[in-house]
């Protein structure tokens, strides 16, 4: 049972298309477990349509409807391939790079994605902590496996956490199993392990 969802301004900027790429898949993920934001952002959506369809007319270039009738006859891009099984759609076919140790019971593997934000995922092992941090712009985790408990509430499979201030206490991994997450930030500081393999790979 999901219960912690992202913010509806997180939402929106996701039907906008303006979250930098790493956050925006951490979103796709958590949306494609939850029946409740899927309904919401359908919502945000049509809203923006109706305000498009109320927007004055503007000239287009002479050439605009050939061109647009070209693209028609173009065969429809395919999907990249699934690169990572053993993950959830969306995540299963977003280029990762490799795992790596960042303290005890806590390994790192960074999205290759571009943009203003950067993410990856996240195992931490039983009784561990997620990385301490802080925050200068927006940061959501979701959780595939396992749960963790921070100064906001407890997460479970499919939460997404969007933390609107700083951890009071880092996240603490929860009950007997590893947690993995997939966690983005547009103005993490990071701090310790964590932070210096963030500098090393850029
Ligand atoms: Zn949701």
């Amino acid at each position: 049972m999901i219960q912690h969802h992202p913010t509806e301004q997180t939402l929106l900027a996701y039907a906008t298309g303006s979250l930098p790429e790493a956050l925006a898949i951490v979103t796709a993920t958590h949306l494609a477990q939850c029946r409740l934001c899927r309904q919401a952002l359908g919502t945000l959506e049509a809203t923006g349509g109706a305000i498009l369809d109320e927007l004055a007319p503007v000239p287009l270039s002479g050439d605009a409807l050939n061109r647009l009738l070209d693209r028609t006859d173009e065969p429809a891009p395919l999907p990249p391939p699934v690169l990572h099984p053993d993950l959830p759609a969306p995540l299963n076919r977003v280029a990762l790079g490799r795992w790596w140790p960042v303290g005890i019971g806590v390994r790192y593997r960074p999205l290759q994605t571009a943009g203003a934000a950067w993410g990856g995922l996240i195992l931490a092992q039983p009784g561990r902590s997620l990385p301490k941090h802080g925050h200068e712009g927006r940061e959501l985790t979701c959780i595939l496996s396992g749960s963790f408990a921070d100064g906001h509430g407890h997460y479970q499979a499919g939460d997404l956490s969007e933390p609107l201030t700083d951890h009071d206490v880092p996240p603490m991994v929860t009950g007997g199993a590893p947690c993995l997450c997939i966690i983005a930030s547009e103005g993490m500081r990071l701090r310790g392990l964590l932070g210096r393999v963030q500098r090393l790979i850029g």
